[in-house]
């Protein structure tokens, strides 16, 4: 006897219809503007080596100590679900030998797993669209990539939702000076930080300004900024950026707090964060990670790059209305069905969409025309085919006419 069914995993999800829309809607306009930027796609695996996220990312992150879904596989080898792309795009850049086509504009889109509460716009499978430069070191690289990242947000029509918050983490020098003067700062309100920061205030505590403990906030919104330790070349970086941006007419502001996870990220680090979505507000986020193909074990590779979650531009943008087909074809009448058979199958190859029901009398299949919001209906009756014509229903206005079977491809693109 069957059982009861399984449900679905918690913070995983079905889309069907509206959801489904809008999810793509993100995707196909991520397709569109890449492609304007000179992004090329790339697909990586959603599964790798442990040691490729753990090394990259880095093992104190909240992502790898606690959110990874890790598995030791039948040959017992530790294997991860992807937590992100960066890490596998590149892992493939090294192993792969496309050192040789630097710098490289790569874009990838699809699921990724991460072991968190799930709750409204957090999974635990959720989907990202992701960009990487790697290969190049010059602020120029950043500066496309953040124009590109602002243009999508305008075709999904998000932009004026949306704000792009922007930071420096300088050069090594800059950011151990920072660090030190941070750690001074925290080991003061040691008292006041929740246990997590106590433990990042031992293992890596930039992550403190990153806290989303209420305990944390006022400790890490009175840290001292980085402004006071950019040396003179992270300076100079950092304003090439912002006049980058300014130029291309893309409104920033300065967050001097804003961190990222990663130990890698140098100089520009960046969120896209909106206050529609209540604690899941950042939808898009990125920075340069010139020490992360080093860290996999690479020649020393500058890198930069930004990934959102498709989600949470699909909850802002919404969904675009359904196309219904061009043509839904109603035959009448045996000879009528098998002679439809032709006539819908030379539409399509002809580019047309058409749609033709599998079973219903002439009143059920205009009824499903309409629903499906269908641009004409085409009624082909037994006396319609010995007369080698069809009658073309505009469901919008009702018209209708007769046309002769030869023309009928042309009659209905055309319009
Ligand atoms: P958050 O602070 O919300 O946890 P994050 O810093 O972990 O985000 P990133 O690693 O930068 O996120 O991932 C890039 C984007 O992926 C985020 O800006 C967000 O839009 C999306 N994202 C991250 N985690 C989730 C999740 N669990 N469910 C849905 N979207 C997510
Ligand atoms: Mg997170």
């Amino acid at each position: 006897m069957a059982g009861q069914t399984p449900n679905r995993i918690r913070g995983t999800q079905d889309m069907l219809g509206e959801a489904q829309r809008a999810y793509q809607h993100v995707v196909d306009t991520f397709d569109r503007v890449r492609v304007l930027y000179g992004f090329q796609r790339v697909e990586v695996p959603v599964f790798e080596a442990t040691a490729v996220f753990a090394r990259s990312i880095g093992e104190t992150t909240d992502v790898v100590s606690k959110e990874m879904y890790t598995f030791p596989d039948r040959g017992g080898d530790s294997l991860t679900l992807r937590p992100e792309f960066t890490a596998g795009i590149c892992r493939a850049y090294l192993t792969e030998g496309w050192q040789q086509f630097a710098p490289l504009k790569l874009a990838a889109s699809g699921p990724v797993f991460r072991y968190e509460r799930p709750q409204k716009g957090r999974f635990r499978q959720f989907h990202q669209i992701d960009a990487e430069i790697i290969g190049a070191a010059e602020p120029q690289a950043d500066i496309e990539l953040l124009v590109f990242a602002d243009q999508l947000l305008r075709e999904l029509g998000i932009a004026d939702e949306v704000t792009l918050q922007l930071n420096t983490l300088g050069d090594a020098p800059t950011r151990d000076a920072w660090r030190a003067a941070l750690i001074a700062h925290f080991e003061k309100h040691r008292g006041e930080l929740s246990e997590d920061s106590l433990d990042r205030l031992a293992r890596n505590p930039l992550r403190i300004l990153d806290s989303k403990d209420p305990r944390d906030r006022p400790i890490a919104d009175s840290a001292p900024g980085i402004d006071g330790f950019l040396t003179e070349e992270a300076a100079a970086y950092f304003a090439a950026v912002t006049s980058g941006l300014d130029a291309a007419g893309v409104k920033w502001t300065r967050n001097e707090t804003l961190v990222r996870g990663l130990d890698y990220y140098r100089h520009t680090a960046f969120e896209f964060v909106t206050d529609r979505l209540g604690a899941q507000g950042t939808v898009l986020a990125g920075g340069r990670y010139d020490g992360l193909i080093g860290s996999l074990g690479g020649p020393e590779t500058p890198g930069v790059g930004w990934a959102a979650g498709i989600e949470r531009l699909a909850m802002l943008a919404g969904a675009p209305a359904a196309e219904g087909p061009q043509v839904a074809l109603i035959p009448m009448g045996a000879a009528a069905e098998a002679a439809a058979q032709g006539i819908v199958a030379a539409l399509r190859r002809a580019g047309v969409s058409a749609d033709m029901a599998y079973r219903g009398n002439m009143k059920k299949r205009m009824q499903k025309a309409n629903t499906a919001g269908a641009r004409f209906a085409v009624i082909l009756g037994d006396d319609e085919l010995a007369k080698g014509v069809a009658a073309v229903k505009d469901l919008a206005s009702g018209a209708q006419s007769e046309v002769t079977l030869d023309t009928l491809v042309e009659a209905v693109r055309a319009a």
